[in-house]
């Protein structure tokens, strides 16, 4: 199994050895900084090397072949950016990150939005995956903006949209966006995700648990996988959204 979507600099090496022992092989750790920036731009590098250079021998200890995406979250909004860009075209040279992210738009600042495109634009010039965010308040609404300014700045096969629930589904399923569904206490139980798998198919969605300093389950791929299984879905399907949508999405 592959959990799409992870924060592993918050979370315990107890996690890693329980996921892995669960099934997960793979995992992709994305970039957020939980803490002030202070616009400098210095700590969101620190931030970026720390994940690098630390997490996948943390997580690697226990078996779970952790991946790398990094970028500037929307939280993490700076104005003073150039050396953050500068740091992510290096790294997606060297084929350091599978992809970009997570990036999008939370509050939907202005400032927001300038580097949510700018990132986009570069993924677009390097061909690199991202994963898009959305957020927790106004979804549907901040989601218009996301998708509009996707559409204008990147190939939309280069992107996953994530956190999508029942409630925004049918504003991305016609797009041709790989989708990603966020099992994670206090925003989708594994009922909610197997409903929209069971109405749309298995091809277009990765699934993850977006473990972070927030509550979280970081067993919730597993306990989507399995719980397809006990329902009696089709093995080809699940092994979709267990890991084979996700490796052909990410080249994995
Ligand atoms: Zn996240």
């Amino acid at each position: 199994m592959i959990d799409t979507h992870m924060h592993a600099d918050s979370r315990s090496s107890e996690d890693f050895d329980k996921m892995f022992i669960s099934g997960i092989d793979t995992a992709i750790t994305c970039s957020y900084y939980p803490y002030k920036l202070n616009n400098n731009p210095d700590v969101l590098i620190n931030h970026f090397d720390r994940i690098l250079n630390f997490e996948p021998k943390r997580a690697g200890e226990y078996g779970l072949d952790l991946k790398v995406a990094l970028g500037i979250h929307p939280t993490n909004a700076i104005s003073n950016s150039e050396a953050v860009f500068q740091k992510l075209e290096e790294l997606i040279e060297n084929k350091e990150i599978i992809a970009i992210g997570e990036i999008g738009l939370d509050e939907n600042t202005s400032e927001e939005q300038k580097l949510f495109k700018k990132q986009l634009e570069l993924a677009d010039e390097t061909k690199s995956k991202v994963i898009i965010h959305t957020p927790r308040k106004n979804k549907a609404e901040v989601l218009k903006d996301i998708k509009r300014i996707a559409l204008n700045s990147i190939d939309p096969k280069l992107v996953v949209i994530d956190h999508i629930n029942k409630n925004t589904i049918e504003d991305v399923i016609d797009e041709k966006f790989t989708i990603g569904l966020t099992v994670q206490p206090q925003k989708m139980e594994v009922s909610e995700a197997v409903d929209i798998m069971d109405q749309y198919g298995f091809d277009k969605f990765l699934l993850n648990s977006d473990i972070s300093n927030k509550p979280s389950d970081p067993l919730s791929v597993p306990r989507t996988v399995r719980t397809l299984k006990r329902l009696g879905y089709n093995e080809k399907d699940i092994e979709k959204v267990s890991h084979r949508n996700a490796e052909k999405f990410f080249d994995i």
